[in-house]
């Protein structure tokens, strides 16, 4: 069991909201960690529409999800929050002197005096692939994701997908130095979705016969007692046929999971947490709801309202963690204490 950070707040989400909320936790003199499950932050902005144009930011006539989470991490660096990627949220217990304690499937655990979810539309999971077999054989033949390739040297591995992280795997597979036996990169149609080098870098490897290239929809997965030889595939011309295969790796995208949220005792409506609007706090004393996990009469899910609730989140917050401050209203423009925690000389 690993050791136990004791810190003023915890963020659930590095999503636009999350990563917002630090900086007004920040200008509240609040020390944040911020978790979130995916290996990278930014949310949906970064995970569902990375390159589209955001159009009602206000002062930002257009920027792209992802330009939009570069200048909020250039605009959270003076208060410094620790990321912890890759590790969903499990587990949230106020505990009886009023802190709270967070723990995450990394074995991380936390106890801190605020928790601020801001949790979306819930963790981004990868998609498991739906085929007879495929639930059994998850960890040991099915994967989703590469990890350590060394362990596929001289076997045939199947790469489902026709997205850039399938084609970049199975790319990946064929280059390695213990190469797998075969890589077969799989797809339904003969399209696939990603930078122009990578499919041309795809192309040539299946031209020069690294890369097999493989139309066609997984039908089953055919083991003999556990072990995978196998994957039928039907066909676009309506065949069946069979592919050697000893490891499937599937990249059939990400969907949100609300997940653990709902065990947390909160109150909840329609999957949403439910909060007051003068804090955006939950029911639980300590715990707040930002973003687009919370509801409230006039909820609307838009980034530009998640600031707004964290802005308010964050007074509410500092009450908590310093009771005996006043939490007065200061402007970053001519404030003196709040160029001091920014780091403005
Ligand atoms: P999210 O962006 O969903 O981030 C939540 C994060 O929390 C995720 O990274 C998730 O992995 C993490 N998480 C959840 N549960 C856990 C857990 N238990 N443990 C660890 N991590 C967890 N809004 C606008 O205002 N303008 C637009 O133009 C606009 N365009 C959009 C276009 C598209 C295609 C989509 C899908 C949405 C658009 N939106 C737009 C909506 C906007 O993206 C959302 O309102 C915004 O992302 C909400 O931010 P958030 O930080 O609350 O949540």
């Amino acid at each position: 069991t690993a050791a136990t950070t004791h810190t003023d707040a915890v963020i659930v989400g590095a999503g636009p909201v999350g990563l917002f909320q630090a900086f007004q936790l920040g200008l509240q003199d609040i020390r944040s960690h911020i978790i979130d499950a995916l290996p990278h932050v930014g949310g949906q902005c970064v995970e569902l529409y990375a390159d589209k144009p955001i159009y009602d930011i206000p002062g930002i006539p257009v920027c792209t999800g992802r330009e939009l989470v570069a200048q909020l991490q250039t605009q959270i660096q003076p208060f410094a929050p620790t990321f912890h990627l890759n590790q969903e949220v499990t587990e949230v217990v106020r505990l009886d002197d009023g802190l709270i304690s967070v723990r995450t499937s990394a074995q991380q655990h936390f106890i801190c005096k605020v928790l601020v979810i801001a949790a979306g539309v819930g963790a981004f999971q990868a998609r498991k692939l739906s085929v007879e077999g495929a639930a059994e054989l998850e960890g040991t033949h099915v994967h989703y994701r590469l990890g350590d390739a060394a362990r596929f040297a001289g076997q045939d591995v199947v790469v489902l997908g026709g997205e850039a992280s399938a084609v970049a795997a199975a790319l990946k597979l064929t280059l390695e130095t213990k190469a797998p036996r075969s890589v077969t990169l799989m797809h339904r149609r003969d399209v696939f979705t990603a930078e122009p080098v990578l499919l041309q870098a795809m192309r040539d490897a299946v031209a020069s016969g690294r890369l097999q290239l493989q139309i066609g929809q997984p039908t089953a997965l055919l083991s003999t007692s556990n072990q995978l030889h196998a994957v039928q595939v039907a066909t676009p011309d309506g065949q069946t046929i069979e592919r050697p295969a000893q490891h499937v790796l599937a990249f059939l995208g990400l969907s949100p999971k609300l997940g653990p949220i709902t065990n947390w005792g909160l109150a909840m409506e329609r999957k949403q947490l439910v909060v007051n609007t003068e804090t955006f706090a939950t029911d639980v004393p300590g715990i707040f709801a930002v973003g687009d996990i919370n509801t409230y009469l006039g909820k609307k899910k838009l980034i530009l309202c998640g600031f707004h609730e964290a802005t308010l989140a964050a007074f509410g917050a500092a009450a908590i963690v310093h009771p005996a401050r006043k939490t007065l209203l200061q402007y970053t423009t001519t404030s003196t204490e709040l160029h001091r925690l920014l780091g403005i000389a």
